[in-house]
C-alpha cells in the first residue's frame, strides 16, 4: 500500500511517498517558494536527488501537480501511475476540540477543519488550501487528516484549563491543546516496543526537542499533559521562541519599546529562546561550538534550555505518580549526547541513571540507561510521516 503524506505550508510542501507495511519510502522531497518562484527537490530512493530552480508554481496546486509528475516520471519515477498511491495523508496543524483521532475528509470534515482556522491562522489555511489541491488533482483517491493537535486530547480538565476567566474557555475555546503530537504518539508506541511492554502499563516522559520543543506526559498510552499550550510558543525555551514567561513582560515591554502587539510577538517566536540568550544562533550546534570557546552566553542559553527541560520532566513525574522511561526524539533529542546527559544529570535521586558510554549515539533507537537505572532513558528517532501514514492507511484500507 502507497501513501502519499503531504505537509502544506504557507509557501512550501512537504512530500513523501511511503509503505507503512514495509516501511520503505519510495520518494520524498519539498517544494519551496510556492507563489514567488518555485523551488522543487525530488529525492527517489536509490538515486541522486534531483533538483530544480524555476518551477513554475504560482499555487500549491502546480506544486502537486510538479510532485506526481516526478514520482510517475519515466526515468526517476518510481510508480508507474497514479492509480499506484492508495491513500493521501495531510498534515493539519490544529483540530481544536473537535478531531481527536485522524479521520478520513469529506465535506463535513474539511468544514470542521476550517472552523478551527482562527486557533492556527499561520498553519491550517495552508494545510486546506494543500487538501484542496490534492483533492481536485485526484479526485478518486481517499484522503485522510492527521492533527498535531489530537493525541493531546486526551489530556483531562485539569491539565488543560487556564486560570483565566471561565468564559474565554466556554466562549472563545482558550484552552491548552499541544502540539507535536504525531510524533509523541509515534515515539510512546515505538518505547513500548522497545520495552516489550504493553503501552497501558507504561508511564512515559516524551521529550521532542528540535528548533521547537515540547515535552509531554502519557500515562497508559494517552496524553495527559504537554508543555506546548493554546499555541506553541508555550513550554521550554525553544530555537527562537521564548516558552513559558511572565504575561506581565509584555506590558512592560511594549510600554517601554513602544511595541504593538505584533512586533511582540514577533520578539517572542523569532527572536528570543537559545537565539535570544545567547545572541550567537537558534541551531544547537553552533551553541555547542561556541560555549566551550568561552561564549558565556552560548552555554547560558543551553543551560537554561536543559534546565527547563528538567524541570518539566520532574513535573511530569509528579503528575504521573512515576516514571518508566524518558524518551529522547527530534534534532537535539537524537543527536544531542551532552544535551540528554545534562537534563537527565541530578535524576539520580528518581531512578534515573544514564549509561555515558552508550549515551554516545547520534539518531538510533537505543535504550541509554545503565543495567541498573530504575527509569529507562530512550533514544527514538521520530517518524510523523510513517506514523501518518499509518494512520491513514488504518482509515482507508478496504
Ligand atoms: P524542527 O523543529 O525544525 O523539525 P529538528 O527536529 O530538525 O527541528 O531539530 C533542529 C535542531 O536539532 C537544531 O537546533 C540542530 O542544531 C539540532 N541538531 C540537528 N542535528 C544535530 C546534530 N547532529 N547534533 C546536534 N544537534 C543537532
Amino acid at each position: 500500500m502507497n501513501i502519499l503524506v503531504i505537509n502544506a505550508g504557507s509557501s512550501s510542501l512537504k512530500y513523501q511517498l511511503l509503505n507503512p507495511d514495509t516501511q520503505e519510502v519510495l520518494a520524498k522531497g519539498l517544494c519551496e517558494r510556492i507563489g514567488i518562484d518555485g523551488k522543487f527537490t525530488y529525492k527517489p530512493a536509490g538515486k541522486e536527488a534531483v533538483k530544480d530552480k524555476d518551477v513554475s508554481m504560482p499555487t500549491h496546486s502546480e506544486a502537486i501537480q510538479t510532485v506526481l509528475h516526478a514520482l510517475v516520471d519515466e526515468k526517476n519515477g518510481v510508480i508507474a501511475s497514479m492509480d499506484e498511491i492508495d491513500a493521501v495523508g495531510h498534515r493539519v496543524v490544529h483540530g481544536c476540540d473537535t478531531f481527536a483521532h485522524s479521520v478520513r475528509i469529506t465535506d463535513e470534515v474539511m468544514a470542521a477543519i476550517e472552523e478551527c482556522n482562527p486557533l492556527a491562522p499561520l498553519h491550517n489555511p495552508a494545510n486546506i488550501i494543500g487538501i484542496k489541491a490534492c483533492q481536485e488533482l485526484m479526485p478518486g483517491t481517499p484522503m485522510v487528516a492527521v492533527f498535531d493537535t489530537a493525541f493531546h486530547q486526551t489530556m483531562p480538565p485539569v491539565a488543560y484549563t487556564y486560570a483565566l476567566p471561565y468564559e474565554y474557555y466556554e466562549q472563545d475555546k482558550v484552552r491548552r491543546y499541544g502540539f507535536h503530537g504525531t510524533s509523541h504518539k509515534y515515539v510512546s508506541q515505538r518505547a513500548a516496543a522497545m520495552l516489550g511492554k504493553p503501552i497501558e502499563e507504561l508511564k512515559l516522559i516524551s521529550c521532542h526537542l528540535g528548533n521547537g520543543s515540547s515535552i509531554t506526559a502519557i500515562d497508559s498510552g494517552k496524553s495527559v499533559d504537554t508543555s506546548m499550550g493554546f499555541t506553541p510558543l508555550a513550554g521550554v525555551p525553544m530555537g527562537t521562541r521564548s516558552g513559558d514567561l511572565d504575561a506581565g513582560i509584555l506590558e512592560y515591554l511594549m510600554n517601554k519599546h513602544g511595541y504593538d502587539i505584533d512586533q511582540m510577538l514577533n520578539v517572542l517566536n523569532k527572536k528570543s529562546g537559545v537565539l535570544g540568550i545567547s545572541g550567537v544562533s537558534s541551531d544547537f550546534r553552533d551553541l555547542e561550538d561556541a560555549a566551550p570557546k568561552g561564549n558565556q552566553r552560548a552555554q547560558l542559553a543551553l543551560d537554561a534550555f536543559e534546565y527547563s527541560v528538567k524541570k518539566y520532566i520532574g513535573a511530569y513525574a509528579a503528575v504521573m505518580g512515576g516514571v518508566d522511561a524518558i524518551i529522547f526524539t527530534a534534532g537535539v533529542g537524537e543527536n544531542g549526547p551532552d544535551n540528554r546527559a545534562n537534563i537527565v544529570s541530578g535524576l539520580e535521586y528518581m531512578g534515573v541513571k544514564i549509561d555515558r558510554e552508550k549515551n554516545n549515539v547520534r539518531g538510533q533507537e537505543v535504550d541509554v540507561a545503565t543495567a541498573d537505572s530504575k527509569v529507562r532513558v530512550l533514544v527514538i528517532p521520530t517518524n510523523e510521516e510513517l506514523m501518518i501514514a499509518m494512520d491513514t492507511a488504518a482509515l482507508t484500507r478496504k
